[in-house]
C-alpha cells in the first residue's frame, strides 16, 4: 500500500485533533510524518488537514511560511483529506485550493456537537458514523466540485480531485474508509 513503510503521509499537526489521524493512519500500514514546517511536506504522498480550530492552524500555517508550498503541493495533486477545520482551510477564503466557501460553526449554538450516520456517495459499505463538532458546512461550491453528503440540503462532504473535504470526524468514530481512500491515491 502507499505510504506504507515508503513514502509518509503528511498530517498537519500545528494545532487540533491530529493524532486521532496519525493513529487511523498507522492502523492501516501508513508511515506518518507530523508536518509543522515546510520542510516536513518534502517526500509526502498524501496530506491530512485535521480538525481543530481553523483561525489558529491558519495563523501556524502563516507563521511557518506554509501557505504557498501547500499551495503548490495541492494544486500539483497531492491527494489531501480536510476534516472540518482542515476543511475551511481549503476554501476559497483560507488556502483557497478548493472551489468551496466554508461557513463556519453553521449548525449553530445549539447544535454545537452531534453524531449522525452518513451515506457518502461514492463510498461502498453502511453509512458512516460521522461526529460534529462545531461543525462547517459547504455554503457554496463551484462546478468541479462533487457534493457527497448532504444534512438536511447542507453540503457537508464534497471532492474536487484529489481532494476530499468533510465537515465531520469519521476518525473520532473508528471509520477507516477516508483515510483509505486517501492512501489508495497516495502518489
Ligand atoms: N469550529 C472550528 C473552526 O471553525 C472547527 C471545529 C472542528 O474542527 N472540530 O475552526
Amino acid at each position: 500500500m502507499a505510504g506504507s513503510g515508503g513514502r509518509p503521509v503528511g498530517v498537519l499537526a500545528i494545532q487540533g485533533g491530529f493524532e486521532a489521524h496519525e493513529r487511523m493512519l498507522e492502523g492501516l500500514g501508513a508511515t506518518v510524518r507530523e508536518v509543522r514546517s515546510r520542510s516536513d511536506l518534502d517526500g509526502i504522498c498524501a496530506l491530512v488537514l485535521p480538525g481543530g480550530e481553523s483561525t489558529a492552524i491558519m495563523h501556524g500555517v502563516e507563521r511557518e511560511a506554509m501557505a504557498e508550498p501547500l499551495r503548490e503541493r495541492i494544486a500539483a495533486g497531492l491527494p489531501v483529506l480536510g476534516s472540518c477545520a482542515g476543511l475551511i482551510l481549503l476554501d476559497r477564503d483560507h488556502l483557497g485550493v478548493m472551489d468551496i466557501r466554508a461557513q463556519r460553526n453553521a449548525f449553530g449554538r445549539q447544535v454545537r456537537s452531534f453524531e449522525a450516520d452518513i451515506k457518502l456517495r461514492g463510498f461502498a459499505g453502511p453509512p458512516m458514523r460521522a461526529v460534529f463538532i462545531r461543525a462547517p458546512w459547504i455554503a457554496e461550491h463551484g462546478v468541479n466540485v462533487e457534493v457527497l453528503a448532504e444534512i438536511d440540503g447542507h453540503v457537508v462532504a464534497a471532492r474536487q480531485g484529489e481532494m476530499l473535504a468533510v465537515a465531520f470526524h469519521s476518525e473520532l468514530a473508528g471509520d477507516a474508509r477516508l483515510h483509505q481512500w486517501l492512501l489508495a491515491r497516495a502518489q
